[in-house]
């Protein structure tokens, strides 16, 4: 039933080639989800670099979202927020070690109720089903987790072929893919070479606490040959995404699934005086990228309407043919992936972040302490730090990479702050203050490694 149901929907949502699915269609649904991948280092925002050619097919033959948000910067609240349509401080994930709580519908109890069959592979420890993401999942392969200089996206791939090719078809599949390799340490791969000749104090799978003490000596030379280092590991995620859709094609499964790509986070080199993530609600780490393949859907449209993580599972209980659940914080896409696309809309978004700042952490983590919110308008951004109860103002028209702060000279401020405070005062009547997990010792010192502590 569950899935005559979700492909009853799919055939009338407007399928733009005429040959969509029928109802009796099964259809599949496959996630993907890179970790650490900013919008602006993939290949269709770098045609000159091409490095990311099987996304930049996805994209041309589906639709590409080019203002996608993350409503947080790192990875515990931004997957909790995709799995569950809430904000960071909504599911209560807000900082390390704190766990999705069952009380959650996640998107994989949405598909496990509906008859599905769901699995999860992924490659970051904070995902380990202890964190509470794998809810909902019968299968859920942490095998390919290795830490961060180890290079993995090889066998998340090896391991969702695998489970591809144990499914019987006996009911359609939820799979959701998570890749990891962007994420420091920055590896070289010689097959994807962007670096170039470079002599200097940069060296691939350099530990991130030695990069970030080096980082106000690293000149522009230093920094592009870092970014390149970046680039090639989302080159290389990319080479074994598109192993994974050659696999369905193989299959015969993807006139048959629903693929969407997108990531977590992005990442910050240097543009505000720091390596990495979690600190910021900068573009730069905000900005993700979101393509969607609908089988008959589609083909080529690019939408500049801003979207977010969060718009995923209405998107999916809307092709669905489900009423739209009204705690959920996202809107469905369904529009979008119709024959004639709608006009540009102006939304507007939210982040948060709120790292580390229990008082019980080790004063260790001080430097990436952060607790911020950002009211997200398409043509301005207001950051507040609320440690410091300061304000940024930037205007996204002009100043893409956010460098010019206005605050305190822009007639719009007083209007973006009130929208802004109204929603912080909803948050502390919420409570952000929840009990997380004590970390080991162990623990810890991978979390050091990893560049979350030091
Ligand atoms: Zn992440």
């Amino acid at each position: 039933m569950a899935a005559a149901a979700v492909f009853a929907l799919f055939a009338t949502a407007g399928c733009g080639r005429g040959s969509g699915p029928s109802a009796s269609d099964e259809i599949n649904v496959l996630l993907v989800v890179i970790d650490t991948a900013g919008a602006e280092h993939m290949g269709y925002e770098l045609p000159d670099l091409g490095h990311t050619p099987n996304i930049d097919r996805l994209a041309r033959d589906g639709v590409l979202f080019t203002r996608a948000y993350s409503p947080a910067p790192w990875t515990q609240p931004a997957v909790a927020s995709l799995f569950t349509s809430r904000m960071p401080s909504r599911h209560g994930v807000l900082r390390l070690f704190d766990v999705l709580d069952e009380e959650h519908t996640t998107m994989a109890e949405w598909f496990e109720e509906r008859g599905f069959r769901t699995a999860g592979v992924i490659s970051h420890m904070l995902l380990e089903s202890r964190y509470g993401y794998a809810q909902g999942f019968e299968s859920w392969d942490a095998t390919p987790v290795g830490g961060h200089d180890a290079i993995t996206s090889h066998a998340v791939t090896d391991r969702a072929i695998r489970w591809l090719d144990r499914h019987d078809r006996s009911a359609p599949f939820f799979l959701f893919v998570h890749y990891f390799d962007p994420h420091f340490a920055y590896w070289h791969h010689p097959e994807f070479r962007l670096t170039g000749d470079y002599r200097g104090p940069v060296r691939p799978g350099m530990g991130i606490w030695e990069l970030r003490e080096a980082r106000e000596r690293l000149g522009p030379e230093d920094l592009r040959y870092l970014v390149a280092l970046y680039r090639e590991e989302i080159a290389y995620t990319d080479h074994h995404i598109g192993r994974l859709l050659d696999h369905l094609r193989r299959r015969q499964l993807d006139g048959e699934t629903l693929v969407i790509v997108t990531a977590d986070h992005g990442e910050e080199f240097m543009r505000h005086g720091w390596i990495g993530h979690t600190r910021t609600l900068y573009d730069e780490l905000l900005r993700v990228p979101f393509v969607m393949r609908l089988p008959g859907g589609p083909e080529g449209r690019v939408v500049e309407t801003p979207v977010s993580l969060l718009d995923v599972l209405p998107t999916l209980m809307a092709l669905a043919g489900e009423p739209a659940d009204p705690a959920a914080e996202g809107r469905s896409l369904l529009p979008w992936l119709g024959a004639k696309a709608p006009a540009p809309a102006a939304r507007e978004l939210r982040a948060e972040v709120s790292f580390a700042s229990r008082p019980e952490d080790p004063a260790a983590l001080s430097q990436k302490t952060a607790f911020k919110t950002a009211w997200l308008r398409p043509d301005l951004k207001l950051i507040h730090d609320l440690v410091e109860d300061r304000f940024e103002l930037y205007d996204r028209s002009t100043d893409p990479e956010e460098l010019r702060d206005l605050s305190g000279a822009h007639p719009a401020e007083a209007e973006l702050r009130a929208a802004l405070l109204a929603w912080e005062r909803t948050r502390e009547a919420r409570g952000v203050e929840r009990p997380g997990l004590q970390p080991s010792p162990e623990e810890l010192e991978r979390l050091r490694a990893l560049g979350y502590l030091r």
